[in-house]
């Protein structure tokens, strides 16, 4: 007896809902409900995002504020780099006997990971990472970065440069930054074990 009875239920159920477009009516209150939401959506490229000073984005080559290269060809951070894209070649500064500077310096940023590994093995601070992603292009050529446009890169984002740095704890912000510094990230800095008898 009871069966009959609820099929017909059922069969009801479903007409009125047929009828009424009950589904539709179902999904529109998920629609209406987020009508009211703040959007979390950019609208890229038009609204952008606020990134963080520890972003890593392309490298540039920074200068001091007079002007002067930092790089002095040391080939540390071509050393440190896993992927194998930064290319030194060095020289003498004529101007000034003894210390080197780099006549070539080439980054394949198609083969960079963004791992950051140069910029902390420099010691004169003179790579960094900038808020700069949006690189790409059609010939992917364009994309081994020489000096020119390295040093171009560090000029243009010079602040976003600072900031990672200063992040990053490898140069403080104060007048005296200028000069040679070079701090590790604090979590190497502090010791995990005492040093050996023939160190201390
Ligand atoms: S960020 Fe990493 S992969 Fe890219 S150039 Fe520097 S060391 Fe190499
Ligand atoms: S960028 Fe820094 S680590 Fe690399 S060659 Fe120049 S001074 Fe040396």
């Amino acid at each position: 007896m009871n069966g009959p009875l609820m099929s017909v239920g059922t069969l009801t159920k479903k007409f009125l809902h047929a009828a009424l477009f009950y589904e539709i009516w179902d999904a529109m209150k998920v629609t209406f409900k987020h009508m009211f939401h703040k959007p979390i959506t950019f609208q890229y490229p038009r609204e952008q995002r606020a990134l963080p000073d520890t972003h890593r984005g392309a490298l540039g080559l920074l200068r001091y504020d007079d002007g002067r290269e930092r790089c002095v060809g040391c080939d540390l951070c071509e050393a440190a780099c896993p992927s194998r894209c930064i290319k030194v070649l060095s020289a003498e500064d004529p101007e000034r006997p003894l210390q080197r500077y780099a006549t070539e310096f080439y980054i394949d940023i198609t083969k960079c990971v963004f791992c950051g590994y140069c910029v902390e093995a420099c010691p004169v601070n003179a790579l960094a990472m900038t808020k700069m992603y949006e690189f790409s292009t059609h010939d992917k050529r364009t994309l081994l970065f020489d000096k020119k446009r390295l040093y171009d890169i560090g000029e243009r984002h010079l602040d976003d440069a600072k900031k990672y740095l200063y992040a990053h704890n490898q140069e403080k912000n104060l007048e005296e930054s200028r000069e040679y510094r070079y701090y590790f990230p604090q979590s190497v800095v502090k010791p995990t074990q005492s040093a050996p008898k023939h160190l201390s």
